[in-house]
């Protein structure tokens, strides 16, 4: 426990290994045919839940509520976010709460193109989904995160952000001690010509990029893309209820730049479009920063506006 205690670097934490094939596995499974496209209310849906709770267990991961399935009605049909939570190791941060999410449902079919209908949502949002399960296996596996670690997997999103506004209610009635709000959205692909890894959204009205990159040990991770602010994208992913609700740093991570991938909401979405060994070096590169959000004595992450 001792090792626990001490202060842990971000070097400490660069022998972290993501495995490519692994990703590789998840994001083709998540965005295969069988699931048809991961529709809220669909059989294949409940297949991609079935998968993210079997995963989150075999890494220990808790649920959060009673079940890993946190459930609401979205116009008359039964949905449910999947909440795992791992514990806080530190007796004085263990009751403030970092989130780590992303929406693993998609829009089931898109119009149609050489006999395809199915729009597999392999980087919108099975990429995510998989960040997410990632996280969850390394930061499991490392363990000594100080304040507690919930990872979320919202329903609903492609009908209005209705399983993390759901989520976010609940929690701001449990009064949950909320520090930040992670969310993953469509990191399948690198951007191009870029001196940082992953933008980061909202990026002037907090300084989670400036203080996640020096818990990166100065390296440039998250950076400011122009067009995710002309493009209010701040307000159009999950971590948007979560800071209507709390106030607090609640941003979304991305490396789609409207250059780099042509089938946003397409049917060719598919997993051979994306490219794993980015996604991997990616989910490296997150696991000091995220880690340390957790190990701060002080809330260090802030509003600024
Ligand atoms: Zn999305």
């Amino acid at each position: 426990m001792a090792f626990c205690a001490a202060p842990v670097h971000a070097q400490a934490l660069q022998d972290i290994q993501v495995s490519t094939s692994e990703i590789a596995q998840d994001l083709e499974y998540l965005s295969s045919d069988e699931l048809a496209g991961r529709r809220t209310g669909e059989p294949g849906i409940e297949k991609a839940a079935s998968y993210v709770e079997e995963k989150l267990k075999s890494f220990g991961v808790q649920p959060y509520f009673k079940t890993f399935r946190d459930n609401f009605e979205v116009n008359s049909t039964e949905a449910y976010n999947i909440v795992g939570w791992l514990e806080g190791s530190d007796e004085d941060l263990k009751d403030e709460y970092v989130i780590i999410g992303a929406h693993y449902d998609h829009i089931g079919t898109g119009k149609e193109v050489d006999g395809d209908v199915i729009a597999n949502g392999a980087n919108d949002n099975a990429a995510g989904t998989v960040a997410v399960m990632e996280l969850a296996r390394q930061l499991a596996e490392k363990g000594g995160n100080g304040r507690s670690i919930i990872f979320a997997l919202f329903s609903a999103e492609e009908m209005g952000l209705k399983g993390s506004a759901h989520l976010a209610e609940k929690l701001k009635n449990q009064g949950i001690d909320l520090y930040a709000m992670i969310n993953m959205e469509m990191i399948g692909v690198p951007m191009k010509a870029k001196d940082y890894e992953a933008y980061v959204t909202g990026y002037e009205k907090s300084n989670l990029a400036e203080k996640f990159n020096e818990y990166s040990g100065g390296e440039k991770v998250l950076g400011f893309l122009p067009q995710a602010k002309q493009l209010s994208l701040f307000q159009r992913s999950d971590n948007y209820p979560f800071y209507k609700q709390f106030k607090i740093p609640a941003q979304t991570i991305s490396t789609f730049d409207f250059s780099n991938y042509d089938y946003y909401h397409h049917v060719d979405d598919e997993s051979e479009n994306l490219d794993p060994a980015h996604m991997a070096q990616l989910i490296e590169k997150l696991v000091p920063g995220l880690y340390k959000m957790t190990t701060t004595p002080e809330k260090e992450i802030k509003m600024t506006e």
